[in-house]
């Protein structure tokens, strides 16, 4: 069976509903493509490496994971600490903005809990994804043992796989985002990383510019993705650019990419040609788009 551990956090989410009812529901980017991952390739076995807390939230969150199918067997618990968080904000011309509580989120300490038996299991996986919401919200004093596990991981066969996905409110500064990015560049054998995120950070704003950026460092397979101007994917030196067809009826962008992501993985992991890998990523994220919230409902 195939394995892919999807490193970061899970939130508990809090929205009116269209009736003006308070809803909840967990979400996070790393958890969300592993949500639609499952959903498209359910013959990938799929984890999380996580860490939440012994309450009562915690615990219907692992029910979530089990919900979906996901394996939660590396999600630790920390019976100090609770998860994050957000409250989805809405306003009267359908706007949306985010308020976090998520600074003492159990996930920030879950580094520090990496043993050896732990990192043997993260070493099973054919793939370790993780973004860059991952790397922003550990702490700071843990990167260096992180990017070390990273490194025994690659160096034991296991694929890399980085989404930047850049929130500036996560970081100190700019030039720590960049330098933290550049690592985990460097160790990445698949980067999936969407313009806009490049332009927020770096200031360059087509592909183009991003394949230039990219071009220096050592990524076997990117896939650049931006909203509904195309895919760029670059295989083995190979560039591939593919149109997406628009979606005229936008509800709510919100997982677009991370769906993006865990449809194009879960393709690529059972075989799937970088157009099919592509095809199946762009109907998932163009249904995904079509619907309030990160995780739409499963009957979709
Ligand atoms: P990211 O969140 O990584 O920046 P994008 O905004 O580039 O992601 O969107 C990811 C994917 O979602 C796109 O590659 C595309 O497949 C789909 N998508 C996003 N916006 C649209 C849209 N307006 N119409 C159709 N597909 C879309």
């Amino acid at each position: 069976m195939k394995n892919i551990i999807l490193m970061g956090e899970c939130m508990v989410e809090l929205r009116r509903d269209v009736n003006g009812v308070i809803a909840q529901s967990f979400a996070g980017d790393v958890y969300n493509a592993g949500v639609y991952l499952k959903r498209t390739c359910p013959s990938i076995n799929v984890q999380l490496a996580s860490q939440v807390g012994s309450d009562t939230l915690s615990e219907q969150m692992l029910a979530a994971f089990t919900d979906e199918d996901i394996d939660s067997s590396l999600v630790l618990q920390d019976p100090q600490r609770m998860p994050g968080l957000y409250w989805v904000n809405t306003d009267a011309s359908g706007e949306r903005s985010f308020l976090y509580w998520r600074e003492s989120a159990a996930a920030r300490w879950q580094v520090e809990n990496y043993d050896a038996a732990y990192i043997e299991k993260l070493k099973q996986a054919d793939i370790f994804f993780f973004s860059g919401i991952s790397i922003a919200i550990i702490q700071p004093e843990h990167r260096e043992r992180f990017w070390e596990v990273v490194r025994e991981l690659k160096e034991s066969g296991v694929k890399i796989a980085f989404d930047p996905n850049y929130r500036p409110k996560l970081w100190k500064s700019v030039e720590d985002t960049k330098a933290q990015y550049d690592i985990a560049f460097s160790l990445s054998d698949i980067a999936l990383p969407g313009v806009e995120d490049f332009d927020m950070l770096y200031g360059l704003s087509d592909f183009a510019a991003v394949e230039t950026f990219l071009a220096p460092y050592n990524i076997n397979e990117q896939v650049i993705k931006d909203g509904p101007n195309g895919v760029v994917v670059i295989e083995d030196s190979t560039r591939t650019f593919i149109t997406i067809t628009p979606v005229e009826n936008v509800v709510d962008t919100t997982s677009a990419g991370d769906s993006f992501n865990g449809a194009y993985l879960g393709s690529r992991m059972t075989g799937g040609t970088i157009e099919a890998a592509v095809a199946s990523a762009a109907k998932m994220a163009g249904t995904v788009i079509q619907y309030p919230g990160a995780i739409i409902p499963k009957s979709v």
